[in-house]
This record gives structure tokens, sequence and C-alpha cells, in this order.
């Protein structure tokens, strides 16, 4: 891999950890090794860096710091907002919205509390990855507690109407979560300016350290811890903190807010260079998700007549990485429950590849990925034609 180049245009899976943040995290791994809950320097000190990237988040995320627990990434943040909210609420009602487009962490996690008792209602969405508001609002029940559709889909980019659900959500007062870990350094929100109580972020999608993330959670919100032990994150997450990972992780979110702009023109170049590449070349290919409403560094495409399967291993064995979309289902033969639920045929999502793009990617990466990617095609669909 070292030897010669390889191309990773797999951000939605995870980035590499930008050399800033390595650095920042360096001092918290053996010199200020401390627990931040001794009474002693050494905690003392590992608290203080602690609180100080708490601010720091939480200024790059306009929510009150004090209202940020930090968890072992966005898995656990999306578990803490359904499971702790609808443990804690269940006497109010046991109903639950979510979208049939939602990451396994949502699904997984909606999938259990009905196991156990909840009724869970899975929202369709249009053939863009859209969830309607005229289908939530028909959804919605007397015992619904709480409604959890996420900001941007990380296999197809579509980014959900989270203004309205929110808004609607208030209006009937249910908890309104949503699973901001895609848009999440792309999109320039502000958690104040936006109608959620919940809200979870993670850090290694957004080239800050794996393991580490964090759930915003509203004051006004009852729910019930996962983790029991210690008082840390004021008794709403048990545990030594990971101190270095909170570090990197608020070093991760400046960076990624600084540069916010100069990224987003990038991706979007990067995404209209590949699409004209396979215009160029003359292939057939439909890009899935929203036209517009759309993340910039997703670019979910089918190329008919081919298999993913056989395209992803193709493009690996060229020194290209992408993704079939989640990378929970890559590795099995499973259709992505995303594709389906948008209803664009199996054909079409049999075919499909996402390329993600990050930090150190180039336009000329892009360009040369996406002419790979059409010989590719062009080959294996001649291939398919044949058999
Ligand atoms: C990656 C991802 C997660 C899971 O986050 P981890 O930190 O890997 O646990 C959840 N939701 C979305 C949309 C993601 O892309």
């Amino acid at each position: 891999m070292a030897t010669r180049s390889y191309l990773y245009f797999d951000h939605a899976a995870t980035t590499p950890v930008h050399p800033r943040v390595r650095e920042a995290m360096q001092p918290y791994l053996d010199v200020v090794f401390g627990n931040p809950s001794s009474i002693h320097g050494f905690g003392r000190r590992a608290r203080m860096a602690m609180e100080k990237a708490r601010d720091e988040i939480g200024a790059v995320l306009g929510a009150d710091p004090a209202q940020l627990v930090f968890t072992s990434g966005g898995t656990e943040a999306d578990n803490l907002a359904i499971i702790g909210v609808a443990m804690a609420n269940r006497e109010r009602g046991k109903h639950i919205i979510t979208s049939q487009v939602e990451h396994h962490a949502v699904l997984h996690a909606c999938e259990y509390l009905e196991k156990i008792g909840f009724d869970v209602t899975y929202l369709p969405v249009d053939d863009t990855g859209m969830v309607r508001i005229g289908d939530l609002r028909e959804a919605i029940r007397p015992d619904t507690i709480l409604i959890s559709i996420m900001y941007g889909n990380n296999e197809v980019g579509t980014i959900q109407p989270i203004e309205e659900i929110g808004q609607l959500a208030r209006e009937r007062q249910i908890y309104f979560h949503t699973d901001a870990v895609q848009a999440f350094g792309t999109l320039p929100f502000q958690i104040r300016d936006l109608p959620v109580d919940m809200l979870s972020v993670s850090a290694h999608k957004v080239n800050g350290p794996k393991g580490i993330g964090a759930l915003y959670i509203a004051r006004n919100v009852t729910f019930y811890p996962h983790l029991h032990g210690g008082s840390q994150e004021r008794k709403r997450r048990a545990g030594t903190e990971n101190v270095a990972g909170i570090v990197g992780f608020a070093e991760a979110a400046k960076i990624a807010a600084a540069e916010r702009e100069e990224r987003r023109a990038k991706y979007e170049a990067m995404r209209r260079a590949m699409i004209a590449e396979w215009e160029k070349a003359g292939i057939a290919f439909h890009v899935n998700g929203h036209p517009t409403r759309c993340l910039p560094h997703i670019l979910n495409v089918s190329f008919p007549g081919t298999n993913t399967e056989t395209t992803l291993l193709n493009l690996d064995m060229a020194g290209i990485a992408a993704s079939s979309g989640s990378a929970c289902t890559s590795g099995s033969l499973e259709l992505s429950h995303v594709l389906q639920a948008m209803c664009l045929g199996d054909a079409r999502a049999r075919s499909a590849i996402r390329f993600s793009f990050g930090i150190t990617n180039t336009v000329d990466e892009a360009r040369q990925a996406a002419r790979t990617t059409a010989e590719i095609v062009q080959k294996t669909s001649k291939a398919e034609r044949l058999s």
C-alpha cells in the first residue's frame, strides 16, 4: 500500500487523524495522563484540558457545553438518545418514530426497543431519500414520545428537513433527536438555532480519533444513562473520560469549522469533475440522493449493468478505495437498506458505489478515480452482457 498510490474515497466510513489533532492529543497520553476525577495536580490538569475542549466543541456546535455528554462515538450517542429517552419516558407512551434510511445505530436501537415492548414507526422516504412531513404528521400518535430522524444521510448524502420535523415535534411536545454524524463538519449548523432536543456527533468522521463522540441533550430532556458507575459527565455517563480523545475531538472540530467553506467548495468541484468524466466516457450512470439538498462530501452513483461487489473489487485492485454505502453491511451481499427504501429498483441498488471525499483528496485524484471507474464499468458491464 505504501509503495504505490492508493486513493481513499471512503471518508464517510472514517477519516485519517489530522496531524494537528495528533499533536494536540500527544501530551494527554503520557505527560498529562491524570484521571480528571482526581483532586491532585495531575487530575486537575486533565480536567482543565477536558473542560476547555468541551467549551470549544460547544462553541463549534452552537450549544451550551454543559449539555454535551461525551460518549464512545456516534453509535453510543444514538443509543443513549433513543434507548435512554424511551426508558425514562415509557409511562408517557411507548411509540417512537424514525425513518427507514437511518444509520444502523438508530435502526437497531429501535429494533431492540420493539423487542422489549415499544412500538416503532419507520417512515418511508421518496426517491431522493427524503422523509415527507405529511407522513410524519400522520404517524404521530398521542403516545409518541420520540422522533429520531438523521440530519444528513451517510449513504446518499440527502439532507432531511430537520427544521420542519423539529417544529412539528415541538408543537406536539415530542422529543426530537437527530443523528448529525455526517452533517457535522460539513454543514454550518448551530444547535441553538435548530428545534432539536438531542443531536449526535462523532470525532472520527471529521479527522478526529476513533472512539469519541458526543450527544447534545437539552436541559428539558429526561433520560436514563446507560453506564452506571462514577459520577462523570454529571452522572449522565459513567467511566473515566477519554481525555486525549476529547482534546483531539475539540481540535478536529475547530479545524473543520475553520475550513468548512473551503472544503465544501473543493468537494463540490470533485463531484463535478467525476460526473464530467463519466459523461465524457459516455457510460450510463445515475446519481442517487437529492440533487441539491445533499452533503457535499458524498457521491453515490449507480452504473447500470454492473454489480457493486465487482466494481469495488476492481477499484480496489486499481488502488481506489470506495464503498457500497454503509461500512456495516459491506462484506455481505445484503442490499443497502437506504437504496431499497428509496425504491429505485433492484438493478440500481445492486450497482451503486459511494465515493466520499476528505481533506487529503484533490480534484485531480477525483478525476483519476472517475476515469478508472469508467474503464471498469465499460469492461465489466460488457462481461456481464456476454455472460
Ligand atoms: C459513522 C456513523 C455513525 C456511527 O458513529 P461511530 O462513531 O462510528 O460509532 C452513526 N451515524 C452515522 C450517520 C454515521 O455516519
